[in-house]
């Protein structure tokens, strides 16, 4: 290669540097870079040549060849600049994904049923004018017992029904046997009229099998103003648990003890399953009734251990298992199945509105 022919080449090399540093997209700088400086780029080549020249035409060459190089560094260097304030401007950045492909479908968690019949029955309440009340699930025993006129010698407190924890301060507390306390504890805080529901957790120490847990759920009702009789109360349930399984369904009251009612009532409804027709029926066995849950008429006691005055106050509670109405408005017969988790069991309830 003479000095000429190596002239000409060194123009081509730029000529074609300037026409692809025109269209050099982003992402291909860096090789272009290479393609012209690197160690073995076109423009590095022909530099290396000068050493087969004259010492006069080293001389002359060089100068040329260096120039053209810093010429291709400087609009190397200009258009990545370029592209950085493109980039932090936003234009020409490309989204690193297609719009318009089809989404990758997810799955959809569905509500638990214990939550489904809980939202149908608060619903259905709240409609009623109750309004929901919330209390700990770690009680005293004046709460938990005592408050609600239920006396020392009464089963429910024995240390075989109920999870007693001993705290570091040396008082004793427990996990609350039933959602009753939340009455004591709305009472103390406020006057009549009141009209509270209070759903949550219950705590009672029984061994696992298909109609028992250590944990479970329960809705109280507590209803006190001047008159409130037995007729509201059964008016009440009656219209909620028809909103729940359906017109034709009839409930009936059956006389039954619990300490902080006066009368009190086991509350039972028509068998949904049959009736009352099939003498085998596996849920009624034959009766056709079903135990649904339990109520009464506030007892004296209990409105003078929250302070209210004597006789002037009238009132109904009533306290429900969520579980138990889960299972009959689900035809589920075994309470486990609720908090196995299992997804075979839990997606059958996708979609089902509380
Ligand atoms: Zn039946």
């Amino acid at each position: 290669m003479n000095a000429e022919e190596w002239k000409r080449s060194l123009s081509e090399t730029v000529e074609g540097f300037k026409s692809a540093i025109e269209k050099v997209e982003i992402e291909n700088i860096e090789a272009l870079e290479t393609e012209y400086l690197g160690r073995k780029g076109r423009l590095t080549f022909l530099l290396r040549e000068l050493k087969n020249f004259s010492v006069e035409e080293r001389k002359e060459l060089g100068k040329v060849g260096n120039r053209a190089k810093k010429e291709i560094s400087e609009k190397l260097e200009e258009k990545r600049t370029d592209f950085e304030a493109k980039c932090a401007r936003g234009d020409d950045r490309k989204p690193d994904f297609d719009f318009s492909l089809d989404g990758k479908p997810f799955p959809k968690g569905a509500l638990h049923p214990i939550t489904i019949v809980l939202g149908k029955i608060t619903k259905s309440l709240l409609r009623l004018g109750f309004s929901v009340a919330q209390g700990p699930c770690l009680e005293s025993e004046f709460y938990n017992f005592e408050a609600l006129n239920i006396p020392q010698y009464h089963p429910s407190r024995d240390m075989q029904d109920t999870f007693y924890i001993n705290l570091s301060n040396g008082s004793g507390m427990l996990l609350r046997t039933h959602t009753s306390p939340v009455q004591i504890r709305t009472m103390e805080k406020s006057r009549p009229p009141l009209r509270i529901i209070s759903p949550g957790r219950v705590f009672r120490r029984d061994a696992v099998d298909a109609s028992h847990s250590f944990v479970f759920h329960q809705i109280e009702g507590l209803y006190v103003d001047r008159k409130v009789s037995m007729a509201d109360l059964k008016w009440t349930l009656e219209t909620f648990i028809k909103d729940l399984f359906g017109e034709e369904l009839r409930i009936r009251f059956r006389p039954s003890y619990f300490p902080f009612v006066e009368p009190g009532a086991e509350v039972d409804i028509s068998c949904l399953f049959c009736g009352g027709k099939n003498a085998k029926c596996p849920v009624c066995k034959g009766g056709g009734w079903i135990e649904m849950l339990g109520a009464g008429l506030v007892h004296p006691n209990v409105f003078k251990n929250v302070g209210y005055e004597d006789g002037k106050w009238q009132g109904f509670a009533f306290g429900a298992g969520i579980e138990r109405f889960a299972m009959l408005l689900f035809g589920i017969k075994d309470m486990r199945l609720f908090y196995e988790n299992d997804v075979r069991v839990l997606k059958q309830f996708s979609g089902v509105e509380p």
